[in-house]
């Protein structure tokens, strides 16, 4: 497989990145998962938009993020990946330099990487039936919205979802429950939905906005609003929105049944219409 390293194509075997480099040393960058549908990366301009942002957020000079997308159709092209799914993941960090907390020196060049690689759905049965969800508390940085590559926080929540038999982890602060630990989550009340707002403390996903949009076009009501705990536990039905996760139901929480413990009418509608937008 050969992948992007800092302007050139490369095996991936042999994409090296120095230990002082700054994503290693600080998880100093940013990063985006971009899915891809029979060879075709999807909603691919809402990605690229939202790295940028995250590099002005960073303050990282913009390597040229405009030129990822030709970068992704080299590799999907390169790679045979025209046919069936695959993914692409992008990430820049603050580049190489002695370890020092305070910015390396101006003109230090970040360090860019991209790779496309074949994905493996999960499990149709997933999407039919849902999946399992447990809350833990959210020990996570203040600027969730940046989707950084320092992810520990999210890794230990989905660890301890694994080891519980769940899907995923939904992180709770102050008693609100605002997304999973690499999903959006969606609450349905009298057949409106209700996802927490893009603010600070989620990352507003492109797949939640797509969901959003969707939903506005279908007619179903979106209020972004917060959702205690023990309001998911009363909810009719739940949902996840993610470019990996797509729209997922969610039939348990901690061990409780949500609704009637089945995908609801709603949820099934936004996945037939999202299905339909790709
Ligand atoms: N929240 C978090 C914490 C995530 O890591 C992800 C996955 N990128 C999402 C939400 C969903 O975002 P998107 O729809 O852009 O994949």
């Amino acid at each position: 497989m050969l992948v992007y390293l800092n302007g050139e194509f490369v095996p991936h075997a042999q994409a090296r990145v120095p230990v002082d480099d700054r994503g290693f040393l600080f998880a100093d960058g940013v990063y985006e998962v971009v899915r891809v549908y029979e060879g075709r990366p999807f909603l691919m301009d809402a990605h690229l938009q939202r790295l940028r942002q995250g590099l002005a957020a960073l303050r990282i000079d913009d390597p040229g993020a405009d030129g990822f997308a030709d970068v992704a159709e080299r590799l999907l092209d390169q790679n045979g990946l025209r046919s069936g799914d695959a993914t692409v993941y992008i990430q820049v960090t603050r580049g190489a330099a002695p370890r020092a907390h305070a910015f390396p020196p101006a003109g230090t060049p970040p360090t860019v990487y991209v790779a496309a690689k074949p994905f493996e759905p999960h499990p149709p049965a997933y999407y039919r039936d849902g999946v399992a969800a447990v809350t833990v508390p959210d020990t996570r940085w203040s600027r969730c919205d940046i989707k950084s590559v320092s992810l520990l926080a999210n890794v230990l929540a989905n660890q301890a979802a694994k080891e519980a038999g769940a899907f995923e982890a939904l992180f709770v602060r102050d008693g609100i429950v605002l997304e999973g630990s690499h999903s959006n989550l969606f609450a349905v009340y009298d057949g409106a939905l209700v996802t927490y707002p893009a603010c600070n403390y989620i990352l507003a996903g492109i797949t939640r906005r797509q969901v959003i949009d969707l939903a506005e076009q279908l007619g179903i009501p979106v209020v972004e609003a917060p959702v205690p705990l023990d309001r998911v536990f009363a909810a009719a039905e739940l949902f996840l929105s993610g470019t990996t996760t797509e729209i997922l139901p969610v039939t348990r929480v901690d061990g409780r049944d949500i609704g009637d413990g089945r995908p609801g009418p709603i949820t099934q509608r936004v996945q037939r219409a999202f299905r339909e937008s790709i």
